[in-house]
């Protein structure tokens, strides 16, 4: 039991600031329901953190200084176009540096013991955004400046990075390909957007081993996103054994997402945050710190974000959910590539 756990919060209202063309499914809307969340949610431990905008070097950590000068230089614009789907308006840019600062204050306020762990609920997302280019909604990459920073400001050795948003996290498998200290996994629709994600794709150099990409076909449901958990990401966590753990949380993969063809449920993202809390409590001192991704069905991110900080704080455990295979060959190939690298059954 997770008990009396402290979270902290960021959310920021300049992070609706971020305009998109009208109809765009990364709309500030997004960030208005979780303001709504935010402002009726009542439980004890739950600790506000204010964001500040993340710094040149922390941006170039993961980033080519010409992506980020870049960026700067469509402040004040009213839109620049990176691809059809991807654009910025005038304060994108400052709302990006806020989105990665906010994330970086969370993870100092983890690191120091003011917290145990937290939900940094910014826009734009990042897990697209690659080393040299905006894509897929996202300007810069949030985690993967993340996973830097507790590399480098705070000197970990192992983080993992867990992303179950419905598409592949193409820019932040990129960032870490090569790298055995941060691990990468991800469970996405398979085939879908970006088109990255392959299971064969699993490292290169010192860092192989250290990918592990769990593509699904569509129709996948709550039972089969923790079977994949229970049986392999959970054993492969483990034996990796990491200091932080990082959740790449889009909800995108939920039923009703208009974006996607998965069915996951609120408790089903619930469940899957209780597996990643318990390797975070055995292995990392309890330090897990989830961080908004995508998800465009308005109220079902409202719902599977309560479901996610509930599990977080502690107060209010998911039930079990039953695991199936409908995915039985996506299963066994995952299992059988990963079995070259860890001790999966
Ligand atoms: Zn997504």
């Amino acid at each position: 039991m997770n008990n009396f756990l402290k979270t902290g919060i960021v959310i920021d209202g300049r992070y609706q600031q971020h305009q998109t063309a009208p109809g765009h499914p990364e709309c500030p809307e997004r960030l208005g329901v979780l303001l709504e969340l935010m402002n009726n949610y009542k439980r004890d431990g739950i600790i506000k953190i204010d964001p500040r905008l993340a710094t040149q070097e922390e941006l170039t950590w993961n980033h080519h200084p010409d992506h980020v000068k870049g960026l700067a230089a469509t402040a004040g614009q009213d839109q620049f176009s990176y691809d059809l789907e991807t654009t910025t308006s005038a304060q994108s840019y400052e709302v990006a540096c806020l989105a990665v600062g906010g994330l970086l204050n969370l993870l100092d306020a983890i690191m120091a013991g003011e917290v145990d762990n937290g939900f940094a609920f910014v826009r734009p997302p990042g897990h697209h955004a690659e080393y040299d280019q905006a894509m897929g909604f996202c300007l810069f990459n949030n985690v993967a400046i993340g996973a830097h920073h507790l590399r480098v400001k705070h000197q970990l050795e192992r983080v993992l990075i867990l992303d179950w948003d419905v598409h592949h996290g193409n820019g932040t498998e990129h960032s870490f390909y090569d790298d055995p200290n941060v691990m990468y996994m991800s469970l996405h629709q398979w085939p879908h957007y970006p088109g990255t994600g392959a299971a064969e794709d699993v490292g290169r150099g010192d860092g192989a081993g250290f990918n592990v990409n769990v593509p699904l076909p569509a129709q996948c449901g709550d039972g089969d996103y923790v079977a994949m958990f229970q049986e392999i990401l959970d054993p492969i966590a483990r034996q990796f054994d990491p200091q932080f753990i990082l959740i790449s949380a889009g909800f995108d993969a939920h039923a009703n997402d208009p974006l996607s063809g998965m069915h996951v449920s609120e408790e089903g993202f619930a469940a899957m945050a209780r597996i990643l809390m318990n390797i975070a409590k055995d292995h990392a001192q309890h330090r897990c710190a989830v961080l908004l991704e995508g998800g465009y069905h308005l109220n079902a991110l409202q719902n599977s974000a309560k479901s996610v900080l509930d599990e977080l704080n502690g107060q209010h455990l998911a039930n079990p959910v039953p695991i199936t295979k409908s995915s039985i060959h996506a299963f066994h190939r995952v299992r059988d590539i990963q079995q070259k690298f860890w001790n999966v059954l």
